[in-house]
């Protein structure tokens, strides 16, 4: 059992980091959440904007075609997708590009993906497109050429540490195995290697200040930013996050739909944290690439048209399917559901102009 597997490495090792327990619970290539299960859609535990309505993939897609377009239609650019779960998003991009004169014949598409198991779900849902598809373990796979890089509900899943503020100085956060036999958190005695890494600005939170950090995202985003500087390119991210700290743990486990203990049930519940956006800005700040939002998804969708596609769907429905169309918008754009929680971040190549939906944001400094 998963639970056991866990306990063996904290006695063979001693505490796991909470990074090192997010690793382990989500990609383990025995036992890992993402490994062996189809985690999202209705029947999985937890469902995404894609999952949720077409329009999602389709607007993504035409963002993406207007992008390729502002990059004067190079004729072979990758669209990657980081994360692509059941390939949903992607088959509804495709669809919803498909009258777009030349785009297709220019693209290849590129998806980051771990886990067997969404790699082969992936396969099926996009068998049907006549279009180059490739699969890379790792964004660093990705061809050098000019690219359109997408990711939902992507950075939320890469492990993190966790740094708690004591009298003492900073601890790092670790998942132990109690004297009962069981998971439980507890805090490093002394500073470990990795409180090195808690961001100058937040060194001097008060007591008690939980400060998260992901450096597997830190290296993506890094890799991102030196793809689009040599090769041309965008990239758009849409997660739950933040651009300032809350200075408390954003570590939460979903299963079935409802949150759930992160300890309890480990490698069968999904676990995220809230995504740090303000990290992936300083890094393209670093890089000289420009960066956009983060602006709601919202006000993202909004802008690329949400509203009149929705009505475009709705002429040729049936009322029960009206419904169903008004519901899933309301989900997507609603003002206390995922149009105000998900924030969306654009990065670009200095020499292309500012990304759809984004125009009206001044570029922030972080
Ligand atoms: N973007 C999809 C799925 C989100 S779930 C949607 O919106 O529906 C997270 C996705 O990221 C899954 O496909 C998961 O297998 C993948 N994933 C998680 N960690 C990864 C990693 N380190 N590298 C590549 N893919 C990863």
């Amino acid at each position: 059992m998963s639970e056991e597997y866990i306990k063996s490495i904290i006695k063979a090792q001693g505490p796991l980091t909470i990074a090192q327990y997010m690793a382990i619970c989500l990609s383990d290539s025995e036992h890992g959440y993402y490994i062996k299960n189809i985690p999202l859609g209705k029947e999985g535990d937890f469902i995404t904007s894609p999952e949720i309505s077409q329009m999602f993939g389709e607007l993504l897609g035409i963002w993406s075609a207007t992008m390729w377009q502002n990059m004067d239609m190079p004729d072979d650019i990758a669209i990657v997708e980081l994360g692509p779960g059941k390939g949903t998003l992607m088959s509804d991009f495709l669809r919803g590009t498909e009258n777009v004169p030349g785009f297709h014949d220019s693209i290849s598409v590129h998806l980051v993906e771990i886990s067997p198991a969404l790699k082969e779900a992936q396969k099926k849902t996009l068998e049907d497109f006549d279009i180059d598809i490739e699969w890379h373990q790792t964004f660093s796979e990705i061809p050098k050429k000019p690219s359109i890089i997408i990711g939902n509900e992507f950075f939320d899943a890469l492990p993190i540490h966790q740094f708690v503020k004591t009298v003492g100085g900073w601890r790092e956060k670790m998942v132990v195995e109690t004297e009962d036999g069981i998971l439980n958190f507890s805090l490093s005695p002394t500073e470990t290697t990795s409180c090195a890494l808690i961001p100058e600005n937040l060194r001097n939170s008060p007591e008690d200040s939980v400060v998260e950090v992901c450096p597997s995202m830190i290296v993506i985003a890094q890799e991102i930013a030196a793809h689009i500087i040599e090769n041309g390119g965008v990239a758009l991210f849409i997660d739950y996050g933040y651009e300032e700290s809350l200075l408390k743990s954003t570590f939460q486990a979903v299963k079935d739909h409802k949150f759930h203990d992160p300890l309890q049930n480990p490698c069968e519940a999904d676990l995220t944290t809230f995504v740090d956006f303000s990290a992936i800005k300083k890094v393209a700040k670093e890089n000289k690439i420009n960066v956009h939002g983060c602006i709601d998804q919202a006000d993202l969708l909004k802008k690329l048209g949400i509203d009149v596609r929705a009505k475009m769907l709705s002429q040729n429905a049936s009322e029960k399917q009206k419904q169903e169309i008004e519901l899933q918008l309301e989900r997507i754009i609603g003002e206390n559901q995922m149009g105000r929680l998900f924030k969306c971040l654009a990065l670009s190549n200095p020499l292309l102009p500012t990304p759809i939906g984004f125009e009206d944001d001044p570029i922030t400094d972080v």
